[in-house]
């Protein structure tokens, strides 16, 4: 008599189904089913119930593709957390955690080549200093079982050299290691001291591989033998059944958010599968987000602390340049250009930093004031300065800037604001014999074109940089003498509750670039705002102090961590029925012990040529949230429950406003 099996077949946005076969199976192997007139890759969950006369004729499995599970079961029963928590359907949840050769039907033309497991040599770690010790101990001590850490180190404290220490030990047990980093580009130098460290080579896990390389990493990280992956947000999937110990380095990134299909929180699944797998889990930062910080203070995490810098170093101090009434020079003021100059002139390394890419953020009729928009998003285009000039940050799209206003005709642009672009001119004008180098999105494309730039900082052969908050990432910098950040007034008054503690976090992890040589670092920071609170507090408080008042103020608004929230975004070309689809799942909903707000313009009301609206979701128990979610998208799902012409998304614990 065959068997039922529960199976969970990629491609649908169905839950899992129930497929029939002769052959045992055991849960995680993938196999081919039929599904409509499609095939479709499926993997077993497990066993369905065995119903005997059964109202629907069960399909048969057509081929079974795995010898060997792909995930064990408490890795399944991760991926079953993960399908609850974001309320999202198994299909959907293989499409985001499987990678794409694994998910053909099709079977490759050849096998692919198996990767050898990096032998293990001996570990070389340096001799720790006594605050890594003690952290070192108490995590190691864990080893074995569920434990989450914080280690919240100060920039250039050292965090790097314990987890050396701590995944020495892990491997040394035979067990695997995960540590998961927030951008690859970035981590070039963290590779190379902990091939140097650990005496065996990472595997490596991260959106530039190939499909190809991407299934052998994962062939290789399945078989369970002792091995260090590094790897970004979705690395959080792999394979690993002997898993030691996860690391989320710099865990207050928002990279780990994934921010399309489903918005998982690779850090949130981090303590999850460090739960399923019984091992510990360390959150390293010197600017943890203030989640974690109310978890360690809710006793749901363990805190340790590196106050000291590894090189005895002093933190770089802080202080701002009073921009109002300024004769400036492009965005830059006779004050930094003043620093910048000494800084060159004793030899020493200058960081810049400013958010903005791009040549100016808005071109603008300097007669009639008419300004050109992305007709798709309704917002300016941002000029930059090679052709096509006009750039939309929202959409992409990319056109020729017009010769006359289409408003009146003239020929009289005004180029409104200043992006890195602008900057970069300014700084050659006054340094015409120090070439600028500029690190941002745009300049650094290309496959290994980030490292090279990076490179060029580390070695010095750059003087004078300028970038986005790419550089704001973990980077050892010994050089640097001063950084200066040229812009902190927008982020002041942000429309996002998170943008103050978005602030603090990057202007302590710039401001950490500078002094991790023998020499103590410089900051300056212009704005218009020297007195604003927050400013002070910048220039006056810790981190752990700013993040503080930051939590005070969170509970009195009863904004996250407190409560627990979720958006949904309806999009559409309809105004009034995006608004209108809205309305009616709000009043599906009949509890008290939950928040609604909206429907209200998403904060890019238009997008592509789609309007977007919101419903901001708040309560203070996270079972009323999930179960008002649940009833929403049981009321998408019934028929007309969603409208035409209207999509609807969802993201639980969202980063951002969409
Ligand atoms: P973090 O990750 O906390 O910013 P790193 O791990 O990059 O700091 O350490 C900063 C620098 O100090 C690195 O060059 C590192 O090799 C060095 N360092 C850290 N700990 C020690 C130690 N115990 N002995 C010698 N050098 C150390
Ligand atoms: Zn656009």
């Amino acid at each position: 008599m065959p068997i039922h099996y529960l199976i969970a077949v990629t491609g649908t946005p169905l839950p899992a189904l129930t497929y029939q076969s002769d052959e045992t199976l055991s849960p995680g192997v993938r196999v081919l089913v039929p599904i409509g007139t499609r095939v479709q890759v499926g993997l077993v969950l497990g066993l369905a119930e065995q119903t005997e006369a059964s109202t629907y004729q069960i399909k048969a499995i057509i081929r079974v593709l795995d010898l060997q599970p792909v995930w064990t079961q408490s890795e399944l029963a991760l991926l079953d957390w993960c399908a609850r928590y974001y309320h999202a359907p198994w299909g959907r949840v293989l499409e985001t955690a499987l990678p794409p050769k694994l998910r053909q039907s099709k079977p490759t033309k050849r096998p692919l080549k198996a990767l050898t497991t990096p032998p293990l040599g001996t570990a070389q770690l340096v001799e720790l200093n006594s605050e890594q010790a003690h952290c070192l101990t108490a995590i190691a001590a864990s080893l074995g079982q569920f434990t989450a850490w914080l280690l919240q180190g100060v920039t250039g404290s050292g965090k790097t050299e314990v987890y050396a220490a701590l995944i020495a030990q892990v491997l040394q047990k035979q067990q695997q290691a995960l540590l998961l980093v927030p951008e690859i580009g970035l981590t070039g130098q963290m590779v190379a001291r902990l091939t140097q460290r650990l005496g065996t080579t990472p595997v490596l896990l991260h959106s530039e591989l190939t499909d190809n390389q991407r299934a052998q990493v994962w062939q290789l990280t399945q078989q369970g033998s002792p091995l260090l992956l590094i790897g970004t947000r979705s690395a959080i999937f792999a394979p690993l059944p002997n898993l030691g110990i996860i690391i989320v380095d710099e865990e207050h990134d928002n990279a780990y958010k994934q921010q399309d299909s489903i918005r998982y929180h690779a850090r949130d699944i981090a303590l999850m599968r460090a739960k399923y797998q019984h091992c510990p889990v360390v959150l390293g930062s010197a600017t943890p987000s203030l989640e974690t910080l109310a978890n360690v203070a809710a006793g749901k995490y363990q805190q340790l602390a590196l106050t000291q810098r590894a090189n005895t170093q002093s933190l770089p101090s802080i202080q701002t340049i009073d921009m109002r009434q300024q004769a400036l020079a492009g965005a830059l003021s006779p004050q930094l250009i003043k620093a910048i100059a000494q800084t060159l002139d004793d030899g020493e390394q200058v960081l810049l930093f400013l958010n903005r890419r791009g040549y100016a953020p808005v071109l603008m009729c300097h007669d009639c004031g008419y300004t050109v928009d992305c007709p798709a998003c309704e917002v300016p285009y941002t000029f930059h300065r090679h052709a096509p000039n006009l750039r939309c940050h929202h959409c992409g799209k990319v056109e020729h800037a017009p010769k006359a206003c289409p408003h009146c005709g003239a020929q009289n642009w005004h180029l409104v604001g200043q992006g890195t672009q602008k900057v970069e001119e300014t700084l050659s004008m006054h340094f015409p014999h120090t070439p600028v180098l500029r690190i941002d999105r745009d300049s650094s494309q290309g496959k290994d074109k980030l490292p090279q730039l990076l490179e060029q900082v580390r070695s010095g052969a750059a003087r004078l940089i300028l970038g986005t908050q790419m550089l704001a990432k973990g980077h050892d910098f010994a050089g640097i003498a001063l950084v200066g950040i040229i812009d902190v007034d927008a982020a002041l008054f942000a429309r996002d509750f998170r943008a103050l503690e978005k602030l603090a976090q990057l202007v302590v992890q710039v401001s950490g670039r500078t002094g991790r040589g023998d020499k103590a670092g410089r900051v300056l920071l212009q704005t218009h705002q020297p007195q604003h609170p927050f400013v002070q507090s910048l220039l006056k408080q810790s981190y752990s102090e700013i993040a503080q008042d930051l939590l005070k103020e969170r509970a009195e608004t009863h904004l996250p961590p407190f409560g627990h929230s979720a958006w949904l975004l309806a999009e559409g070309k309809d105004l009034h029925k995006v608004q209108q689809q809205l309305e009616q799942l709000t009043q599906q909903v009949t509890t008290a012990e939950i928040d609604i707000a909206g429907p209200m313009p998403a904060i890019m009301h238009k997008r592509q040529g789609y309007y977007r609206e919101l419903l901001w979701l708040q309560a203070e128990k996270r079972n009323v949230l999930h179960s008002v979610i649940h009833q929403l998208q049981t009321a998408l799902a019934q028929p007309n429950g969603l409208l035409s012409g209207v999509r609807v998304f969802l993201d639980i614990d969202p980063q951002d406003m969409p």
